[in-house]
């Protein structure tokens, strides 16, 4: 099932500690910038897997286990995240 990146913001903002759902990422394979709500998010992929909606890339995956959190983040050129407020 396809949700978009506001599926996240909860699992985001508890493990970046900001809110990230308006932060901008770079697709590092297209080069494409959108705000985080604005990808394909699969939830059952296994684990979490954020594609661009442009070209499909992953630009996300988390994986979550007891105890810790995997993420990665090779398909993402870089993320500007606004200050709060
Ligand atoms: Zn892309």
């Amino acid at each position: 099932m396809r949700l978009d990146g506001n599926a996240i913001g909860g699992l985001m903002l508890e493990l970046f500690g900001a809110e990230m759902t308006a932060a901008r990422g770079v697709c590092g394979s297209c080069g494409a910038v959108e705000p985080l709500a604005q990808t394909d998010v699969y939830l059952n992929a296994p684990g979490t897997v954020v594609r661009c909606r442009h070209c499909q890339n992953v630009v996300l995956r988390i994986v979550r286990a007891p105890g810790r959190t995997w993420i990665d983040l090779s398909g993402m050129r870089s993320i500007e995240i606004p200050d709060a407020g």
